[in-house]
């Protein structure tokens, strides 16, 4: 297995390991336990003494591959895949801290994210302070003497700000605190965080990794260390363990993510470019684009631009709801990632929880929209938006 493999060769090659059969696909293992020849053979493999499995809720075979091939793709030391990326995210904030410890966190978070650490983490005695992520001047205002995580996403949900991943990590390497990136919009493809300092990384495999819709999934990637010591025995014993059908569902998609992401990137882009340029949209928010307002950090720490566009329709909800509407190519999902494109509005949907207040801090309005580029044909997309578009008055 060789370290120095392109993306595109690790993820159809990376972490398999074939049984006595000689499989050319990832064989599924569906099994939750394991057998000994001998008595003597579990008690050495119960005190760590050999290697192999235990227990599915610890690990098994089709799942170590799918961890395996995200390790080499991410440049992580060990990683453990989570039934959900919300699993994942939980699990990678609780795991390393206890009562008394203090979180600060961007608050443009995806909805679940913004839940656990602001109402779950405090029930159990954590205090959250939520910020303006954008300037690296109020994660160190908000730096306390018991302050252990620091969490964020870039580029975020909905309207696609970009935090400075290596900014925020420095300032964290100070006082010792570790930076938990959610990295889901950016993939694994544009963004490396452990590369710009951050300690721990987290996904939803359910979006771009699966990118057929198919099954949730996560996964949570850092040192062996940081593995060993805060979430190997939270992982153990408090089971959000993923499906090994789930697994190698995952591994299959995963083959395919470059040349997925890849045109996805080019549609959105192409989309991106083309609503802004119509009458009926007040403004095009897209990573890949000079306009957008921290196009500096993005070229200081993406590979690549977004399969994502947040798009701001003149003509509000009403607007927004005719636009999505008329629509025919595309889907009205609040799914991102996937092979189909997909668009959202995001106040009546992913962020309606939120107060009309904590909406307007993070830039989405009635007529903010939220698109996914699929990997489709862009010439229909591009007819679908425009044929739509005809019938929205500006
Ligand atoms: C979807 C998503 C999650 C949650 O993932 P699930 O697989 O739905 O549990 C977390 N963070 C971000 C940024 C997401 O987009």
């Amino acid at each position: 297995m060789s370290k120095s493999w392109r993306p595109a060769t690790q993820l159809v090659h990376g972490g398999t390991t074939r049984s006595q059969h000689g499989e050319t696909a990832e064989a599924i293992f569906l099994t939750q336990g394991f057998v000994y020849d001998t008595s003597a053979a579990a008690e050495a493999r119960f005190k760590g003494e050999t290697d192999g499995f235990i227990y599915a809720r610890y690990g098994s075979p089709t799942n170590d591959m799918f961890e395996k091939r995200m390790c080499m793709l991410e440049g992580a030391e060990d990683a453990r895949a989570t039934a959900s990326g919300m699993a994942a995210v939980s699990a990678a904030i609780l795991c390393q801290l206890k009562a008394g410890d203090h979180i600060v966190a961007a608050r443009a978070l995806f909805g679940s994210c913004r839940w656990v650490v602001e109402t779950l983490a405090p029930k159990y005695g954590i205090e959250c302070t939520l910020i303006d992520g954008r300037d690296l001047a109020n994660w160190e205002g908000a730096i306390r003497k018991n302050t252990k995580v620091f969490f964020l996403e870039s580029p975020t949900n909905p309207t696609l700000e970009v935090i400075d991943i290596a900014g925020v990590a420095k300032l964290a390497n100070q006082i010792g605190a570790k930076v938990v990136v959610d990295n889901v919009f950016a993939t694994p493809l544009f963004q490396k965080p452990l590369e710009l300092g951050a300690h721990v990384v987290v996904y939803s495999a359910t979006k771009h990794i699966d990118g057929q819709g198919r099954c949730l999934g996560g996964v949570v990637l850092s040192d062996k260390q940081w593995i060993d010591e805060n979430l190997h025995d939270y992982f153990r014993h408090t089971g959000p363990a993923m499906s090994p059908f789930n697994a190698w569902t995952l591994l299959k998609g995963i083959e395919t993510l470059p040349l997925r992401v890849k045109q996805q990137t080019e549609n959105a882009s192409r989309i991106a470019d083309f609503l802004a340029d119509q009458k009926q949209v007040a403004r095009v928010i897209y990573p890949g684009r000079k306009d957008h307002p921290q196009a500096d950090i993005i070229a200081k720490q993406m590979t690549g631009g977004s399969t994502l566009v947040c798009f701001e329709m003149k003509g509000g909800k009403d607007a927004a709801f005719a636009l999505q509407d008329a629509l025919e190519v595309v889907k009205i999902s609040n799914n991102l990632g996937d092979a189909k494109s997909l668009i959202t509005h995001p106040a009546t949907t992913t962020h309606k929880n939120l107060t009309d207040e904590a909406r307007a801090e993070l830039g989405i309005s009635a007529g903010t929209v939220r698109l996914s580029a699929g990997i489709e044909d862009s010439d229909d997309l591009i007819e679908d938006f425009a044929r739509a578009l005809s019938k929205v008055t500006a």
